[in-house]
């Protein structure tokens, strides 16, 4: 297994922030996962997984335990009706495989940043499709090291929540439903996806997407909100609330951690002074601030 020292990783999340970490673990297998558990046991470390880091902010300053990248565990297969996924596998590729085969219902994972594990953790969601659609079971280990396999109606799905948002699960497989489709209609669909987001200039810069959750009985999203409260533009160091979308922030180059936190402190300050609104952060928190 490949195990780095006192290694930056800031070039594992797509916003390109984050600090030194004491030991990375990029297990290959679910075998060596395991193994790599038991190391950070032994050794009493504290750490934190990573899919694609496509929905993190990580600190900027050194981080005294280990990061466990699941990224290598990226194996595939569809038996029956069912794909199984490894968690690492990248969303474009799950939703090209699936096209590959016919199969309906992965389009909107199409050019979705983001890996399995981590988009069912947060029940990633576009185009009015969300992962828990198309889960029927997610194999995790806990902190215990006991592996499980847990059937989708137990997982708590909710509107961006999943109960392995208390981060006692590491997720290693995914098995999803495989229902049959037209491959021109779904090829279709992929195609519509990926235009919608290079119109908004989704990928032209680094981000973590949307740093909000949207709040459905306020009836306006939350990067609407932010529109409304005039901050587009606002920077702070390298961190800039994005001219194309509200609701997310762009790293312009050298951006911190801490840089990027005080802009979100000053869009929730905001929203809340002048509209009595309170943003709840959709992207996740891990390392040293
Ligand atoms: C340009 C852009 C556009 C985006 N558009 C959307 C969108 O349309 N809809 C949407 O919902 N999201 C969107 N996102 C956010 C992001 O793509 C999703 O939330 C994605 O599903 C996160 O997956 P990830 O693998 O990158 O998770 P990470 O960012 O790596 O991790 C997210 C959380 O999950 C945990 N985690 C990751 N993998 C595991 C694992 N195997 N076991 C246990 N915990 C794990 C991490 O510790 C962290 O807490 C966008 C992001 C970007 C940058």
């Amino acid at each position: 297994m490949n195990i780095s020292e006192n290694v930056n990783i800031s070039h594992l999340t797509t916003f390109k922030i984050g600090g030194r970490v004491k030991y990375l673990f990029q297990p290959q297998s679910i075998d060596e996962c395991l193994e790599a558990l038991h190391i950070i046991k032994n050794k009493k470390l504290p750490y934190f997984v990573l899919g694609e880091g496509s929905n993190v902010l990580i600190g900027s300053r050194d981080y005294e335990g280990a990061v466990l990248s699941m990224l290598g565990i990226d194996h595939i297969e569809m038996k029956d009706s069912n794909i199984k996924a490894g968690s690492g596998m990248i969303n474009t590729k799950l939703s090209q495989y699936a096209y590959d085969k016919s199969i309906k219902g992965f389009e909107f994972m199409y050019r979705m940043p983001g890996s399995v594990g981590g988009s069912t953790l947060m029940n990633a969601r576009c185009f009015g499709s969300s992962m828990s659609d198309v889960i029927n079971e997610v194999k995790t280990i806990n902190k215990s090291l006991d592996v499980q396999s847990i059937p989708v109606d137990e997982i708590g799905f909710g509107y961006k929540k999943s109960l392995f948002q208390n981060r006692d699960h590491i997720l290693l497989e995914v098995t999803f439903k495989a229902e049959q489709g037209n491959p021109e209609e779904i090829e279709m669909k992929m195609r519509s996806n990926e235009e919608r987001r290079l119109s908004t200039h989704q990928y032209d810069y680094p981000s973590a997407g949307c740093i909000f959750k949207n709040n459905y009985d306020l009836g306006v999203a939350s990067g609407k909100i932010i529109d409304d409260l005039g901050l587009k533009g606002e920077r702070i160091g390298d961190a800039e609330i994005y001219e194309y979308h509200g609701n997310f922030i762009i790293n312009n180059g050298q951006a911190s951690s801490e840089d990027v936190l005080q802009l979100i402190q000053l869009i929730q300050a905001k929203a809340k002074a002048d509209k009595q609104i309170d943003l709840e952060c959709e992207v996740q928190f891990h390392g040293q601030f």
